[in-house]
């Protein structure tokens, strides 16, 4: 009974951080099993549930308990089988919460309509509101927002090209939340052309490409690619990406697509579907001007509530100037060595901070340089934390760095694994989760994490 209460206050809290709509897309069945100071162990009807509730709300469900004076417990899932919710008579708490919504008037159930939007893969962080628009990207974000609102029938597919951290998987996202947003039915697919290669791979091994297919071609009608140059030299990937595209295109869906590269500068990329990707409209992100350098620290400063004064912020957005993902990662760094040394950032702090980074021969916060750093201190080698060996000897340390991945540059789990050898994004969660439950529950871990720090400089 007290579990039920509880965990409704925490729905409660959780609405106005994630919406109604995703409150009722996301939680509408799930069922609490138990919440004590220690654990809270959450029923879900399937692995896909557990994974996105996880990746996207795992931040904001800790916030909550925390809203209501609660300790943060590790939250721990039960995965339903074959998407059957548990007995109540196993579960005594359970009737309380199955009546989740319809106790709360103000929380409607699903309509399930043919309006319904449903999305899959989008990262809520990447909106068009937290965009910085200026002169290098300003054609990329118009011709985004038109696609977002449904205003442009003939911008399909639409290609954005632009340099590493420039934005491309921020704008991506901003359409798909803006699709979700509106509520118009969009049913939005977001992936890293990566995830589509090894889910191809995962069809033909074991014989699902019909499953594979369905999911492509028939159950969304916004296909939102991210990072396409991983298809160059892929040629079986090509023929099947180039079979999805056409169906899609001919039934009216729309298709954005990303890339690091130009469609002319992949000559590994079969002909045919090179003329596909240029088919609709190509736009470019270039690396921003000062102006957009300054605006995009302050509002990444007030994202991240790091006390940014202006002359600091003006000093940075000189000296830095090149992709915004290096911005971000300087900005985090000082913002967590002022917190460490109690100190307020001034224009010295952020000089020490770009001179210890300079020493390293320029390379900033890095996924490179944090896989050197774990490698160095627990002496194995960088390529250990890349292979397979699933020894703790390499196991954990390699779940210690992409944990420090995760948390130091904010990469996507997709992103985190094919910086670690090519791993799929169910490991990275697997590791990060790992990792946080160690910290909590071990002294070791903890020592290990702030040594590691303070060799990267952050700590
Ligand atoms: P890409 O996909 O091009 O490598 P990302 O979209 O991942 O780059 O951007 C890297 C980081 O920089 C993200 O945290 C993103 O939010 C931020 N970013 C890039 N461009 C802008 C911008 N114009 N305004 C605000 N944030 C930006
Ligand atoms: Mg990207």
């Amino acid at each position: 009974m007290q579990t039920q209460a509880t965990w409704q206050e925490v729905l409660t809290q959780l609405k106005p951080r994630i919406g109604e709509s995703f409150l009722e897309k996301w939680f509408q069945s799930v069922r609490c099993i138990e919440f004590s100071e220690g654990d809270l162990v959450l029923w879900v009807p399937d692995t896909f549930h557990r994974d996105w509730i996880q990746d996207h709300f795992g931040k904001d469900l800790r916030d909550s308990i925390k809203s209501i004076g609660g300790n943060t417990p590790r939250i721990k899932f039960v995965v339903g089988d074959n998407g059957r919710m548990p007995e109540a008579d196993q579960r005594p708490d359970l009737s309380q919460a199955r009546d989740w919504p319809r106790s709360k008037p103000s929380i409607k159930p699903p309509t399930r309509s043919q309006s319904e939007s449903v999305s899959c893969g989008l990262n809520q962080r990447y909106i068009f509101d937290n965009f910085v628009v200026g002169p290098s990207n300003e054609f990329a974000h118009a011709a985004c927002k038109a696609v977002a609102e449904q205003e442009a029938r003939n911008y399909n597919p639409l290609f954005i090209y632009g340099g590493v951290g420039l934005g491309k998987t921020h704008l991506l996202n901003a359409v798909g939340n803006h699709l979700m947003q509106a509520n118009n039915g969009a049913r939005v697919l977001c992936i890293q052309t990566e995830n589509f290669v090894n889910e191809m791979i995962h069809g033909i091994r074991y014989e699902k490409m019909n499953e594979f297919r369905n999911k492509y071609r028939k159950q969304y009608n916004i296909l939102l690619m991210d990072d396409v140059h991983v298809l160059a030299g892929k040629e079986q990937t090509q023929e099947e990406f180039f079979y999805t595209f056409n169906d899609l295109y001919s039934s009216g869906k729309k298709i954005i697509m990303t890339s690091d590269r130009f469609p002319k500068d992949m000559p590994e990329l079969k002909e045919r579907l090179r003329s596909r990707f240029e088919s609709g409209i190509i736009v470019d992100i270039q690396p921003p001007e000062f102006e957009t350098r300054l605006a995009i620290l302050t509002g990444k400063a007030e994202e991240q509530g790091i006390d940014l004064p202006h002359e600091v912020a003006m000093f940075l957005a000189e000296k830095l100037t090149g992709s915004t993902r290096t911005l971000e990662g300087t900005l985090i760094r000082l913002g967590a060595f002022s917190s460490f040394a109690g100190q307020t950032i001034d224009i010295r702090m952020a000089s020490d901070v770009l001179s210890a980074i300079h020493d390293e021969g320029d390379s900033l916060l890095t996924s490179d340089l944090i896989m050197k750093t774990v490698a160095e201190y627990f002496k194995i080698k960088v390529s250990d934390l890349k292979s397979k060996k699933r020894n703790r000897k390499y196991a954990y340390p390699r779940q210690l760095a992409m944990y420090l991945v995760r948390e130091f540059l904010g990469l996507s789990y997709p992103e985190i694994g094919s910086c670690f050898g090519g791993k799929n994004h169910a490991t990275v969660i697997h590791a990060y989760k790992k990792i946080v439950g160690c910290q909590e529950q071990s002294q070791e871990t903890r020592l290990h994490i702030a040594s590691i720090k303070r060799s990267l400089g952050v700590g």
